[in-house]
Formats: structure tokens, C-alpha cells, sequence
């Protein structure tokens, strides 16, 4: 006879941080209630040492930890070390992957994203999502000569300027780098460090503390939690070969095909040379590799790894077979503005969601570590006030998009429609810029700040938080925003 089905009036699944964020809050407004949290990994994630940046800016450490710490701190979250591999919306019924059933009153999806892949099952190409796929990916780098990087997000922007001691060829499908997050002129501004000594790495890492302990129960690691700010402090992305760094961006490009070594053999072609300065010269590459990409421009680059840093795919397949999910253009379960799902009672929050709300001017989806952890805290509160009736604003974090990084060691602030995004042609730039020391990108409309990139500390980002949140007619002081004479915080006091 089948075990009867456990019962919790709140399930969430997914232990990364949308998922932990969401059952927290829920165990703090309901704790006389189970929640159930059920996830694939055996670590969970917890956000600790919340730092207010700006009104809608949050930074924050993260560490993985054990479920036992998150249940002593929140008795009635019970986290089970469990995939889901069915989601019967009808009966209101997960099925895990041992065979357990688990019936939910109401529902959160958090399992995440995974990395898409510019080919499947072959041994030279990695993606790095979680913990195992970043030491997976160190081992490979640690006897490499050179090194592919496939894509332009944030991965492959920390990536190339991470790795040590051996060649990289960068392959990028946009005119400049780091395209996702801002233009060519900031990537102009950025590539000089590509070159540069970097400074030596923190004694202690300052964010991220992650683990290396597999922990029981860990079989498979293609469903691990993302990884997120800082997570290659720590790790040794050094080669062991003696070459400086060097590095070779490939622009309009993408990957046609990658071959193995006798595959490329047998082509009888001949691949493209890349030099210690960093560029191709007309002369063949002499070494063999053990794998080749050919890339739509032509050339073919040998090499002994390749990364495929292209972008993520949301972890839907569980839940969507057999029920009538609707998905965004990007796969996501797409949601509304209080985090519903098309399927009655099912909510989704972070990477595995597509936010199907019309947006507020400047706010506009990416899947990052502050949003999982906005939209994990929203979803709760949206749970909360459905089930007890009540009505719920969007929460203010979604009226202005806040991102805060570190791009080859300039800190990075991204405000609002920082690249002009959906503004059309009907939008002008005001760049300031001191080499090596500051880049500030202000993007107007009709008099008003629309957006605005700041690399470096350039203590701007409050002033320009407030003038794009009031959108107040700045015709008036347009010479003055960027002049470094003027002290703006003052005048718009
Ligand atoms: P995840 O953290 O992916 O968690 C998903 C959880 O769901 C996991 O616990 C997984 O085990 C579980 N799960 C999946 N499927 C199932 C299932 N079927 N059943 C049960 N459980 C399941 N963001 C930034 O803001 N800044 C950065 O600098 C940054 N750098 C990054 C660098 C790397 C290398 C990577 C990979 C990501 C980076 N990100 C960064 C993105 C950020 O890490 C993610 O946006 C964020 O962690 C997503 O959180 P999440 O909770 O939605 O998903």
C-alpha cells in the first residue's frame, strides 16, 4: 500500500536563495504552520549581513548551510533532501524522487536555472552553475594550456579576468564585452585591466563562504543552487603553466561546432595562432588539442576547455509536464504581479520565474542573486495575503532595477535603464570618464534620468537613485550633473 501523502499548507521548493528567503518568511508569519521546504541539493543557502546600499539596493553575504542550522533557527521549516520529479497541479501533490508524496494548500517554485550549453555530454565543455561545477571546472583549469570562454554575461566577464596562467580566447557574439550590463565605451574602460597586475586577493573572502563538502545524500550536481557574488574568491583559478596573462577576444562571433581532436584531423585544416600579445597572426596554430571550436567567423581555435558561459535555462520540466503552466519567451514559469503562476495556488520566485507583469519604467528582470531574494520575500507576502484575504502592493524593490558588483576589480552600480533598454532612439547619454579611475554613463529621456552605469567610487549612486525614482525635469542642469566641480548630493539636497 502507497504511503499517504505528507501534508503542509505551505511547500516550497528549491534551496537556493529565492527558495530559503520565501519558507523563512512564511515560517515568520505563519508559526503554527509547517512549511515544507524540498530540495535537490544538500545544502541550502542563507543570505546573512544585510547591508541597505540604497533604498532599492541590498547587499548581502551568503553562505551555504546545512538544513539542520536553517530548522533550529525556523522550527516549523522542515527541509527535505528530496527532488521533485511531478508536480500534480489537480491534486495539489508534489512527488519526490524517493517516492514521497507532499500535498500544499499553496505552492512556491524556486528550483532555479541551469546553464545552457553550446553542446551537450562533451567532456572539454563545462558550464558553472553551483559549487561542484566550479571545482569540476578548477580541476579541468589547472592543466590547461588554453581556454575558450563562450559568452559576454557576468560569468565570463569574471572569469577572463580571473584566470591565471594560461591562454584565453573570448568569444563573444556582441561588438564589446560585457554587453548585458553596459556599452562599449564602459568596455573600453575596462579592457586596460585585462593587462594589468591584479592587486593581490583578500585574506579572508569578504561575501561568499562556500563548501566543498558534498554533504549525505548528493548524487547528482546538475541541480545545485547558483552560484553568485564572489564565488571564485578562494578558488585557485590558476593554471599550473608559466604564462602571463593573455587574452583574445573574438567579437561577432559565435560557436558553429566544436570538435574533437580527431574530428579536426581528419577537416585536414589548419586552426588559428594565438600569440602572447593576444592576437592572431596569419601563421597556424602548431599545437594539438585535444578540442577545437570553429566559430562562425571562420576560425578555429584549439584548445584544452571550453566554458560555455551562454545564459541559463529556468528548471521548469518537473512541473510543467501535465499541467498548464504558461512560460515566458525565456522558458520561465511566467508570473503576475503578486507572483502567480497561470496554475491555481502555484507561485514562483527567482531564476525559475519570468516576471510577467508590466513592469515599472526602470525596473526590468535579470536573473540575479538580489532578485531571487526580492521576489522570494514578495511571493511569500503575496501567499500570505491571498490566503488571508488581504490586498498586497508590489513591493517598492520592483519600481527601480539596483544591481551592485565588481567587474574586473572596479565596483560596478547598474541603475535603472542603464543601457537604454527599451528606450528606442529617443534618449541621450552624458558620460564622464577618468582612466583607471572612474566611469559614470547617465542615460536621459525627455530631461528626465532614465538609467545610469558608475564604475569605480564615484559616491554618485544615491543622488541618481533619487533623481530617477522622482523623475524630475533635469533640462536645467544638464551641464551640470557630470561636472566633477559640482557638487551634486548638495544640489539637489
Ligand atoms: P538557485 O540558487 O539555482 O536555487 C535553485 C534550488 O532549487 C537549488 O537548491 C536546487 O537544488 C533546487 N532544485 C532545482 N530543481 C529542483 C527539483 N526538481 N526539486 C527540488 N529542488 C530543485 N548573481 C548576482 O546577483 N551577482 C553575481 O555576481 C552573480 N554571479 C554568478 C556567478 C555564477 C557562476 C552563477 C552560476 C550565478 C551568478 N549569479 C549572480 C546569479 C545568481 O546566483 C542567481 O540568480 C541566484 O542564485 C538564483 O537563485 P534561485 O534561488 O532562484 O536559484
Amino acid at each position: 500500500m502507497a504511503a499517504a501523502a505528507r501534508r503542509g499548507k505551505f511547500v516550497v521548493v528549491g534551496g537556493g536563495i529565492a527558495g530559503v528567503t520565501c519558507a523563512e518568511q512564511l515560517s515568520l508569519q505563519f508559526p503554527a504552520d509547517l512549511v515544507y521546504l524540498l530540495t535537490a541539493a544538500p545544502l541550502i543557502k542563507a543570505v546573512t549581513n544585510v547591508k541597505q546600499v540604497l533604498r532599492t539596493l541590498e547587499e548581502f553575504d551568503v553562505e551555504e548551510q546545512t538544513s539542520g542550522a536553517l530548522q533550529s533557527q525556523y522550527p516549523n521549516i522542515k527541509v527535505v533532501h528530496s527532488a521533485v520529479k511531478e508536480l500534480k497541479a489537480d491534486e495539489q501533490t508534489l512527488i519526490t524522487e524517493d517516492g514521497t508524496q507532499y500535498r500544499y494548500e499553496q505552492l512556491c517554485v524556486c528550483a532555479g536555472a541551469r546553464p545552457r550549453l553550446i553542446v551537450e555530454g562533451n567532456p572539454y565543455v563545462l558550464g558553472i552553475r553551483d559549487t561542484d561545477s566550479a571545482r569540476t571546472f578548477q580541476q579541468h583549469l589547472a592543466r590547461a594550456r588554453r581556454v575558450l570562454v563562450v559568452g559576454n554575461g557576468g560569468i565570463a566577464l569574471e572569469l577572463v579576468y580571473e584566470m591565471e596562467s594560461c591562454e584565453v580566447v573570448w568569444a563573444i557574439k556582441d561588438k564589446s564585452i560585457g554587453n548585458a550590463y553596459f556599452d562599449a565605451g564602459a568596455a573600453e574602460f575596462l579592457i586596460p585591466q585585462l593587462k594589468a597586475e591584479k592587486p593581490p586577493p583578500p585574506l579572508t573572502c569578504k561575501r561568499m563562504k562556500y563548501t566543498t563538502d558534498r554533504g549525505a545524500g548528493w548524487e547528482d550536481g546538475r541541480l545545485g543552487s547558483a552560484l553568485g557574488p564572489d564565488w571564485h574568491e578562494g578558488m585557485n583559478l590558476r593554471a599550473a603553466h608559466e604564462i602571463s596573462r593573455c587574452v583574445h577576444i573574438e567579437a561577432e562571433c559565435e560557436v558553429r561546432r566544436v570538435l574533437l581532436h580527431q574530428e579536426f584531423m581528419a577537416l585536414n585544416v589548419s586552426a588559428s595562432f594565438v600569440h602572447e600579445e593576444g592576437k592572431d597572426s596569419a601563421t597556424s596554430d602548431p599545437v594539438e588539442w585535444p578540442v577545437y571550436a570553429e566559430l562562425t567567423s571562420g576560425k578555429i581555435f584549439g584548445c584544452d576547455l571550453i566554458v560555455s558561459a551562454t545564459g541559463v535555462f529556468p528548471n521548469v520540466e518537473p512541473f510543467v509536464s501535465g499541467n498548464n503552466f504558461t512560460l515566458g519567451e525565456d522558458g520561465g514559469l511566467k508570473v503576475d504581479d503578486h507572483m502567480r503562476t497561470s496554475v491555481r495556488d502555484v507561485y514562483a520566485a527567482g531564476d525559475v520565474c519570468t516576471a510577467g507583469w508590466t513592469p515599472s519604467p526602470h525596473w526590468q528582470q535579470m536573473r540575479l542573486w538580489t532578485q531571487a531574494r526580492q521576489m522570494g520575500w514578495y511571493a511569500a507576502k503575496c501567499m500570505a495575503a491571498d490566503r488571508l484575504g488581504e490586498t498586497i502592493e508590489m513591493d517598492f524593490c520592483f519600481e527601480l532595477f539596483a544591481h551592485v558588483t565588481k567587474f574586473f576589480n572596479y565596483k560596478v552600480i547598474l541603475l535603472g535603464k542603464y543601457n537604454a533598454q527599451g528606450l528606442g532612439t529617443d534618449h541621450e547619454l552624458l558620460l564622464r570618464c577618468t582612466k583607471g579611475r572612474e566611469y559614470v554613463k547617465v542615460v536621459m529621456q525627455g530631461g528626465r534620468m532614465m538609467g545610469a552605469v558608475l564604475l569605480g567610487e564615484t559616491d554618485l549612486e544615491e543622488t541618481f537613485e533619487n533623481l530617477i525614482l522622482n523623475q524630475m525635469d533635469l533640462s536645467s542642469f544638464r551641464e551640470d550633473l557630470l561636472d566633477p566641480n559640482v557638487d551634486i548630493e548638495d544640489y539637489f539636497d
